[in-house]
């Protein structure tokens, strides 16, 4: 059941909005008319992360949103509407700085994962100002 559930939910990541909420799923799943408690979902997207399926990040609200674990990118997250939006950059950008900063902390740690993003707003809500 747990294992159906995974795959419905890991499903759900190739549509449109690609960084949901756990908020955000749920309501997805409610459509589908999949029963599903939000503990549940909370457990299951635990379980995801921890076996590395999906990532998650925190938005400009301090709201996880999840994404697919895909090759290193950043994201650009809108302060007023919570828009995430994948940044994929050039090969080599990212190990760059990766390895920039690994360089600095060397004397007392190691790199294991990499969490960039910047913040601003979309041209959606600076239009609406
Ligand atoms: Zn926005
Ligand atoms: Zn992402």
């Amino acid at each position: 059941m747990i294992n159906n559930d995974k795959k419905t939910i890991l499903e759900l990541f190739n549509q449109p909005e690609k960084h949901p909420s756990a908020v955000k799923l749920f309501a997805k799943l409610q459509k589908q008319n999949k029963i599903i408690t939000l503990e549940n979902l909370h457990e299951i997207l635990n379980s995801l992360e921890k076996s590395e399926k999906i990532e998650s990040l925190l938005d400009a609200t301090g709201q996880k949103r999840y994404h697919l674990k895909a090759e290193k990118h950043c994201h650009f997250i809108c302060s007023e509407c919570g828009l995430v939006k994948n940044i994929e950059l050039e090969n080599g950008a990212i190990n760059m700085l990766t390895s920039y900063v690994q360089e600095k902390i060397r004397t007392f740690a190691k790199i294991e994962k990499i969490n960039l993003s910047f913040e601003g707003k979309c041209f959606e809500c600076l239009k609406n100002k």
